[in-house]
């Protein structure tokens, strides 16, 4: 019932001619019609990525956008009205590094989120919990809270154009991925959450799961019940590794 999705975070990484040459390679990838995918270029990249995934399965999003719409005086700033103009399907919000390094707090994520929603951007929020948090046992609050935020501001039914990647803190980048238990548990409990707000939204939200997800353990999460795909870092920038697990959604 929900279509399978992977998601590419490129983060802060290529040069013109890398992204060049990763396009390339995704071309050579088979890939499964069944699965959307989509690739998150480095701003500067994004009109490269839309015009040279022209003809592939592939759609293109960025990595953030700013909490205002539209145009104006926002020195470093690009809005969703702006990325919505390249070419862009979709964006990140609250990814962990823009949390945890960047200052982003829930309110700020938030309205990142709503001016996504405004400006015809599907919005991917992340979420997820540090280490301390786990090993404290506040897991489920900590992302519960996360997500309520965002419910808060912007209504239920926002997240029929959404979907959202649940993202242990300590499994991005460190090679520690989360067991496809871990994963489940949280997945389930965020579907509850947006289930006592609205049953069919919540059935219809393709929760994705990131943090260390490689060709090799991609099936295994993919199969739990309650993880629609992956949102892929460091394994997105290896077209071999991102087509196999494309394939294993
Ligand atoms: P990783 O990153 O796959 O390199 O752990 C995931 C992410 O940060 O989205």
């Amino acid at each position: 019932m929900r279509r399978p999705m992977v998601a590419g975070n490129w983060k802060m990484n290529g040069t013109r001619a890398s992204v060049a040459e990763l396009i390339e390679a995704l071309r050579q990838q088979e890939l499964p019609a069944k699965v959307e995918m989509v690739v998150f270029p480095s701003c500067v990249h994004v009109s490269q990525v839309v015009s040279g995934l022209e003809g592939l399965p592939f759609s293109a999003g960025a990595q953030d956008c700013a909490e205002q719409s539209g145009f104006g005086a926002l020195t470093g700033e690009t809005s969703a009205t702006q990325l919505s103009d390249a070419g862009c399907e979709w964006v990140l919000v609250g990814h962990s590094e823009r949390r945890s390094l960047l200052g982003e707090s829930d309110e700020v994520v938030s309205r990142k989120f709503a001016a996504a929603l405004s400006c015809g951007l599907k919005p991917i929020l992340c979420l997820g919990e540090s280490l301390e948090e786990r090993q404290a046992g506040q897991t489920l609050e900590v992302v519960g809270r996360q997500l309520a935020h965002v419910i808060a501001e912007v209504g239920i039914a926002a997240f029929e154009q959404a979907v959202v990647a649940y993202e242990p803190v300590w499994a991005i980048g460190s090679g520690l991925t989360a067991t496809p238990e871990q994963a489940q548990e949280v997945h389930a409990a965020l579907r509850k959450q947006l289930a006592r707000e609205d049953q069919r939204v919540a059935d219809g939200v393709r929760l994705l799961y990131g943090g260390s997800v490689k060709a090799d353990n991609a099936a295994e999460l993919f199969g739990m019940a309650d993880i629609d795909g992956g949102l892929i870092g460091g394994a997105s920038l290896k077209a071999n590794e991102f087509g196999a697990i494309c394939r294993a959604a």
